[in-house]
């Protein structure tokens, strides 16, 4: 008899246990109404709309300012530039760095450190890099010799030891636009060059996500040793700039990348470099273990 009720009891109990489940289950849970955060720009982008903003608007016939432009080189590859200015005294290509700390470096040394207070980050040099986005603008301008090569940095680095004549300040550049040279371009070549380039910024044939993928196809081709250019071996070299990884096929390619940072010498921003790494860190783990040496 006891038993009977005790098996009851817990009939009883068992029941109302999944009834409560099931009604906490069916409970509609409170809305949480969150607005999405505004999307944060980051260090690079500051940089590049401040330097936007020096350069100005395009007045037809005197000068015309591209920022941002992306373009698809003839080899595949994408091509970032962060500033072209085209006016009488030729094309200003502007690449923008808004790094804090002491800079240092010179021109031809693949490698430039930044440092701020004991922590000393590598990174391409800025010069190379935009003389990568010289050349692939010369071929799809199919005008030659016109090209400056111009890096700027904000006020809050410190430039004093950089050792090369294309790096300035940001708010150096109204001068730097307006040179006691004379005219290399006719008001029809510069209509012509901004014509071109305004339509591919307009119909982009790569963009963003694409770009960002072409750098991990490239990413990837490096960490397996080999070229992403032309797929020739990656081996160590030495010499005056210090240790970095050059392509076998040297002097056909000159791919290089940095030794000890992320960096090489294909057009891209530190900026696209770190959103990548961002997307890549779960996987670069694995990657990692297989790295070559
Ligand atoms: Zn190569």
């Amino acid at each position: 008899m006891i038993y009977a009720l005790i098996a009851a009891a817990i009939i009883i109990l068992i029941v109302v246990a999944i009834i409560g489940i099931t009604y906490a289950a069916t409970r509609k849970k409170p809305e949480i109404i969150t607005t999405p955060p505004a999307p944060q720009k980051d260090d690079g982008e500051i940089g590049e709309d401040i330097v936007a903003s020096i350069l100005g608007n395009s007045v037809a016939g005197e000068k015309y300012v591209i920022n941002d432009l992306l373009f698809k080189t003839s080899e595949g590859h994408s091509c970032q530039i962060d500033h072209v200015v085209i006016n009488k005294y030729g094309i200003f290509v502007i690449e923008t760095k808004n790094y804090s700390g002491h800079i240092y470096g010179k021109e031809n040394v693949h490698q430039w450190k930044q440092v701020v207070g004991k922590a000393i980050n590598n990174f391409y040099n800025p010069v190379m890099q935009n003389s990568t986005h010289i050349y692939q603008l010369s071929r799809r301008l199919g005008i030659k010799g016109v090209y400056k090569n111009i890096v700027v940095f904000l006020p809050k680095a410190d430039i004093s030891f950089v050792k090369s004549d294309c790096v300035f300040y940001a708010d150096d550049l109204p001068r730097i636009l307006a040179p006691s040279s004379p005219a290399v371009l006719s008001g029809m070549q510069m209509e012509r060059c901004y014509r071109i380039l305004e339509y591919s910024k307009t119909h982009p044939t790569t963009d963003k996500q694409e770009h960002i993928e072409n750098i991990n196809k490239m990413l990837e081709s490096i960490e397996r040793g080999f070229c992403p250019r032309c797929n020739g071996k990656l081996v160590l070299k030495i010499d005056e700039n210090g240790e970095y990884y050059g392509c076998s096929n040297y002097p056909k390619c000159t791919f290089t990348k940095d030794k000890e940072s992320e960096e090489f010498s294909d057009a891209m921003t530190r900026y696209q470099l770190r959103r990548l790494f961002k997307t890549r860190k779960r996987r670069s783990k694995k990657l990692k273990s297989k790295k070559w040496k």
